[in-house]
């Protein structure tokens, strides 16, 4: 069952880069629809009436409750939402999903426990498992009367995952392999009943399996103490001679990567809503508290200082929101598009979500940044208070902290994005050169005949793009002339990574102010726009000193001159109206 918001065109993976968007290519929140208003009112109701009055008992390691508020999700269909219903799920579309992910993360902790269970715990299952595994498995873990978890990282190999040290290897009857070894960091596995386990195959072969909790030889670790997220369960997981038959293989033998990795591509995305609903709270929190905190006589809210921080906290909420809500549309139509052209339920989403690989994980990026940016001035605002544990603000801000970290830490994100955009350039799937020829040859002309463009912001947007095509079309072409060793160039990576993240997350923006014309969304713009002028700017001439010769520096100095020239704005005036918006509202409310 799909709800609807289609949007015109379909704009491929990591295609933003090389071409123009529209208005008509973009999902946004103004665009839900009256049923997905409905499912996020329940999501708020559930997050109110249900998890509120158990958050400081769970906070205080009563974890157990993690478990009833599943089980009370499962009841309302909140936890299969992205499973086909022939399982018991509902099966509702990408752009919904996406909404249920950001209003349970109005829950800090909870929302590992629900992202663990529905995303990187289930969807192993329903992608990779057999028909008779997904009908054993899904339908008990749909209604949440068992939880799963995800059993990846060891003690030894976090970030480089194959490194794993967990072996299975076949009984001599051939019914079963015997697992051994080590798991750590397992998000509800105090609870869990159900592990997706990766261990090699005779020590060699990448492999994923389906392990029950009650099989002899698995056992716990005493709960980490952790910095953050509190009220949800990580353990460490052993297995000794743990007997798992041979029908629990999940997927291929030697193939587990690709269990491993497709999984994290959507749960790379769904970090994105969860750390969204994160950061509307912290907003939230922020501005109430500016509003009753008096000092000099006066609300802190009236300060300008105040005011500023609290315009900057609107400026990353909207920016977050549209950059996710654009990513999930895209996702949207191009799994429907795919079951059009009559691909499977499991195949359409395995599909979309890497071909939305770069998008993924621009957005687990961004917006774990942006969480934890707006976490941090929540802090600042609430000023002793916000050392206390009498606000929300010192919780919130040790729960999103999390999020730079796991699903792919935030520097791997930024690695894996220029390596698959060189990857898709080679395969000759994303055509790099023939915009970045353009660009070179508006720099040596100073012609610019191609485009025409309605707004300054709209130049704005295609000149921050063109800074990437220059820079990123450089670097790959002195990488295939032998003359630069991108694996070894980390530095530069980074500063390339950063500008393709902020192009995407300007244009986003902009297309969504100009699909739904309002003065705050328009001020919000500029303010943005400004910002990222100067962060590209920064980014890019850090990377030309880095890989460029020095007597062609200049060429490119230019060239990043003309591009990043988005006019000054007035800042202060435009933060004003942004504050006092949200000061009227209470609340983000765009
Ligand atoms: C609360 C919590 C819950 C978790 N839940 C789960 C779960 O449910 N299941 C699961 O399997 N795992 C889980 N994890 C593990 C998490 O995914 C890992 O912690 C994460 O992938 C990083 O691995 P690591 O901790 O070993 O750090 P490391 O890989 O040791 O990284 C340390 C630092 O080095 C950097 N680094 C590493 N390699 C490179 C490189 N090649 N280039 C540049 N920089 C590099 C990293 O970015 C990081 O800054 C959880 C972790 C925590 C803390």
């Amino acid at each position: 069952m799909t709800t609807n918001n289609i949007t015109k065109g379909l704009l491929k993976g990591a295609h933003f880069l090389i071409k123009p968007s529209n208005t008509d290519e973009i999902f946004t929140p103004e665009d839900f629809s009256e049923e997905q208003d409905m499912i996020r009112d329940m999501v708020d109701q559930f997050v109110e009436k249900d998890h509120l009055p158990l958050s400081d008992l769970m906070e205080d390691g009563e974890h157990q409750h993690n478990r009833i508020l599943l089980k009370k999700l499962g009841d309302l269909g909140l936890l299969g939402t992205h499973m086909p219903v022939s399982l018991g799920g509902l099966a509702l579309d990408t752009n919904t999903n996406t909404i249920v992910t950001e209003g349970i993360g109005k829950t800090g902790a909870f929302s590992t426990t629900f992202g663990a269970h529905t995303g990187i715990g289930m969807l192993p299952i329903l992608y990779f498992g057999t028909e008779a595994q997904k009908e054993k498995y899904l339908p008990s873990l749909i209604s949440g009367d068992q939880v799963a978890c995800y059993c990846l990282t060891e003690p030894g190999s976090g970030s480089d995952a194959l490194a794993a040290k967990t072996r299975a290897d076949l009984s001599e009857d051939g019914s079963h392999y015997v697992l051994n070894g080590q798991k750590m960091w397992i998000s509800n596995a105090g609870f869990a009943d159900i592990f997706v386990v990766f261990a090699k195959v005779n020590g060699a072969e990448f492999t994923g399996f389906i392990v029950e909790r009650g099989w002899t030889g698995l056992t716990l670790g005493a709960e980490e103490k952790k910095l953050g997220i509190k009220g949800s369960s990580t353990r460490q997981v052993f297995f000794e001679n743990v007997k798992v038959p041979v029908d629990n293989l999940l997927g291929e033998i030697g193939k587990g990567h690709l269990i491993a990795f497709n999984v994290l591509n959507t749960g790379r995305f769904k970090i994105g809503p969860s750390a969204l609903g994160g950061t509307k709270g912290l907003l939230g929190v922020s501005v109430n508290y500016a509003k009753e905190r008096r000092q000099f006589g006066q609300p802190i809210a009236s300060f300008g200082a105040i005011k500023s921080k609290l315009a900057d906290q609107v400026v990353a909420t909207y920016v977050s929101e549209s950059a996710i809500y654009r990513t999930s549309g895209l996702i949207n139509d191009y799994v429907l598009k795919l079951e059009e052209e009559g691909k499977s339920f499991e195949e359409a989403k395995l599909e979309a979500a890497e071909e939305y690989a770069l998008e993924s994980s621009i957005i687990k990026v961004a917006t774990t940044d942006i969480v934890n940016m707006v976490a941090d001035e929540c802090v600042q605002i609430h000023g002793g208070m916000g050392y206390s544990e009498e606000t929300m603000a010192a919780r919130g801000y040790r729960d999103s902290r999390i999020a730079m970290i796991y699903e792919g830490t935030n520097e791997i994100n930024r690695l894996l994005m220029l390596n698959l955009i060189f990857k898709r350039a080679m395969k000759g799937q994303l055509d790099f050169a023939t915009p970045a020829m353009r660009v070179q040859q508006e720099l040596l002309t100073g012609k610019n005949g191609q485009y025409n463009y309605n707004s300054t912001e709209e130049k704005a947007i295609s000149n921050f793009k063109k800074v990437a095509l220059m820079l990123i079309g450089s670097a790959g072409q002195q990488a295939m002339k032998g003359k630069l060793d991108l694996k070894h160039e980390q530095e530069i990576l980074t500063n390339l990574a950063n500008i393709i993240i902020d192009v995407f997350l300007a244009e986003s923006v902009y297309l969504r102010s100009a699909k739904h014309k309002q003065p705050i969304n328009s001020a919000i713009t500029q303010l943005f726009l400004r910002e990222v002028n100067e962060r590209i700017r920064s980014e890019a001439l850090e990377a030309v000193g880095s890989f460029v010769k020095p007597e062609l520096q200049e060429g490119f100095v230019a060239g990043i001159n003309k591009f990043c020239s988005y006019p000054l704005r007035n800042t202060r005036n435009l933060k004003r109206q942004i504050a006092d918006h949200l000061i009227a509202n209470n609340q983000y409310e765009i």
